[in-house]
């Protein structure tokens, strides 16, 4: 039986029979990963506190080749978001950043740019609502930035010109852009120049500079990410909630 250890994040668990639990990991090496840890929840388990949700964890396990589960050998941990993970606006943004990343990615896929910068999101100490909303706009662009998925907002797809900073354009069905020239009627949904400098921030900053940055923005945050969803939801074929209570606290 093959033998693997690689750096992982805690994404979920599940209670299994009496003592044992599925874990959900988020694996540096080897994407999404589901294993059983045998008498988990026994109080004296070996595991001891390492299997919470969104820890940083050096995850042993091994994988017998026609099951889906894989058997957890050892965890050990790295960083604990124990404390973190107590506030309901930490667990909320995070529950989310997991579900997404469960339907986006198929198992034992490798994707290690993806986790690092879920890494990064967890451990940039975003506390507050404003900033864990900025988080979650982070993570939405970035996940589909990384599948392929986002298309390119700087420049006009009918023309190809190079959109100027703070121009406004269409954006389409499909979620590219058209420039006033090009578009072909008035009163359609419109991405300003401010909402193509949050993208752009996403992709040049760290999570924490870009909470930071956003805070001034206000609502275009939160209309970037209503428009991301929609992507995403497109993408894994269900609907993905929006969050207009958190969207205000930007
Ligand atoms: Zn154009």
């Amino acid at each position: 039986m093959p033998l693997f250890e690689t750096e992982s994040l805690v994404l979920k668990t599940y209670n299994l029979a009496e003592a044992d639990r599925i874990v959900v990991f988020f694996t540096r090496e080897h994407g999404i990963v589901r294993g059983v840890a045998k008498g988990a929840k026994r109080l004296k388990s070996r595991f001891g506190s390492t299997l919470e949700p969104f820890s940083t964890v050096t995850l042993e396990y091994f994988q017998k080749e026609d099951r889906e589960l894989v058997g957890i050998r050892r965890a050990e941990l790295l960083r604990s978001s124990f404390a973190a993970a107590s506030e309901p606006a930490f667990l909320h943004t995070f529950s989310y950043v997991a579900d997404l990343l469960i339907a986006f990615v198929p198992p034992h896929d490798s994707n290690e740019t993806l986790y690092r910068m879920v890494k990064a999101c967890i451990e940039s100490g975003s506390t507050t609502q404003g900033e864990l909303a900025a988080t979650r706009v982070y993570f939405e662009l970035w996940l589909l930035r990384l599948g392929g998925y986002m298309p390119d907002w700087t420049t006009c797809h009918g023309c190809d010109r190079k959109l100027a900073p703070g121009e406004t354009a269409d954006i389409k069905a499909d979620f590219h852009l058209l420039c006033s020239n090009c578009r072909k009627s008035r009163g359609g949904e419109v991405i300003s120049g401010t909402h193509r400098e949050i993208v752009r921030n996403v992709l040049r900053l760290p999570p924490r500079e870009f909470a930071e940055s956003v805070s001034a923005m206000g609502e275009s945050a939160a209309e970037v990410s209503q428009v991301l969803k929609r992507i995403i939801s497109g993408v894994i074929g269900r609907e993905v909630a929006s969050e207009k209570s958190f969207a205000v606290n930007f």
